[in-house]
């Protein structure tokens, strides 16, 4: 493969040593649940986003779970989403009780429609989830100014946003909650599941922490029903030591993005992400669009490049909610973009030789 779309080992022997030693440090203390190594990170992570509390979970779907259960989310309440993300998003809505209604997402952005959201609230909407997609902050403003209006709580969805910033503030410090996912090829990922919960709320947090270790944190006091999800000892240490290394990752993904977008920008049909005004993009993904996408893909695989689709059914026409009969002209953006958006490869590691190979390939397709 001439450009892999992502590259964990590569990653992983340009810190061995730092990698090698958290390991060690977590088996020769016997320290797998809780203790100081996850103490530490929740610590550090608190720090890196600008949040007061961080309590870490098993993954970032859990994390979107105990979120709204610490919110008080109950039968009937109904929470607003995008129509464009990955499935945990909305299914976690589903699983704390409440229903799903999706929103259009904006045409440039990939982010949720703002515009779109004010008509899809009801009686009975107690919330919101914007989703920062590929990196790209969702427009905190308006969705804030809208939350605010009409007395809802806001989740930010930051599974693919780590230290991105909306008019020069952290994302995840906007709504009441905020939550992370660290899995493994996230732009600071574990090596395995992990995530976390983000909040300015010392209530909150205390109500989330429970909520992951059984209800309660002192050992046989079950203040409630909670579930188990942990984040273990290892991956705490191995993210403590990747989390010194996520501003310089993220400078070199900015980089990396920047020189995708001078080399392709010129060519007629393709469009290059659009990024909106004051928003800090950390390019999780570098997504384009193309209008013969398919053709695209397959012929930067026969070439040695590989992509990947984020997502190929947008949320509202999947199996999972045929329920809903939802209409594609109900979610035209959202429809449109599934079709013509492809992931091309970025990663920190990414040559300049690497990304010249496929903005070359790109140049010859059209
Ligand atoms: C990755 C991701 C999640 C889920 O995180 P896991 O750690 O895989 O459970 C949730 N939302 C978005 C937008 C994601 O990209």
């Amino acid at each position: 493969m001439a450009v892999p779309y992502a590259d964990l080992h590569l990653q992983y022997q340009t810190i061995k040593p730092e990698i090698d030693a958290a390991v060690a440090a977590v088996i020769r203390d016997s320290a797998f649940i809780r203790g100081p190594y996850v103490d530490a990170f929740e610590r550090a992570f608190a720090d890196a986003v600008d949040v007061r509390h961080c309590v870490s979970c098993a993954n970032g779907t859990d994390a979107l779970y105990i979120a709204m259960k610490a919110l008080g989310i109950k039968p009937g309440d109904e929470v607003i989403t995008t129509a464009h993300s990955w499935i945990s998003t909305s299914a976690m809505i589903t699983h704390a009780g409440a229903s799903v209604v999706f929103c259009d997402t904006d045409a440039a952005t990939f982010t949720i429609d703002p515009a779109a959201i004010e008509g899809a609230i009801t009686a009975r909407t107690v919330g919101i989830i914007p989703v920062h997609l590929y990196g790209q902050p969702a427009d905190m403003a308006a969705i804030m100014a809208i939350a605010r209006k009409h007395g809802l709580w806001v989740i930010e969805d930051c599974a693919q946003a780590h230290l991105a910033r909306y008019r020069g503030q952290q994302v995840g410090t906007f709504g009441e909650a905020a939550t992370y996912s660290f899995y493994p090829g996230k732009n600071l990922g574990a090596m395995g599941d992990a995530g976390a919960i983000v909040t300015n709320r010392a209530d909150l947090a205390e109500r989330m922490a429970m909520l992951a270790r059984h209800g309660g944190l002192t050992k046989h006091q079950h203040q409630i029903e909670g579930i188990n999800s942990r984040l273990d000892g290892l991956q705490a240490a191995i993210l403590s030591a990747k989390l010194t290394h996520l501003s310089r990752w993220t400078e070199a993904r900015q980089a990396a993005a920047a020189v995708y977008d001078a080399g392709l920008n010129q060519i007629e049909d393709v469009i290059v992400p659009q990024v909106g005004a004051d928003r800090t993009h950390v390019y999780h993904l570098y997504t384009i669009q193309h209008p013969r996408r398919d053709q695209l893909a397959a012929y930067l695989s026969a070439n040695g490049v590989q992509t990947a689709i984020n997502y190929p059914v947008a949320l509202p026409f999947l199996e999972a909610y045929r329920r809903f009969n939802h209409r594609a002209e109900h979610f035209p953006n959202a429809r449109r973009h599934q079709d013509r958006i492809l992931s091309l490869p970025i990663f920190a590691e990414i040559t300049p030789q690497q990304q010249q190979t496929v903005v070359d390939l790109i140049r010859a397709f059209g």
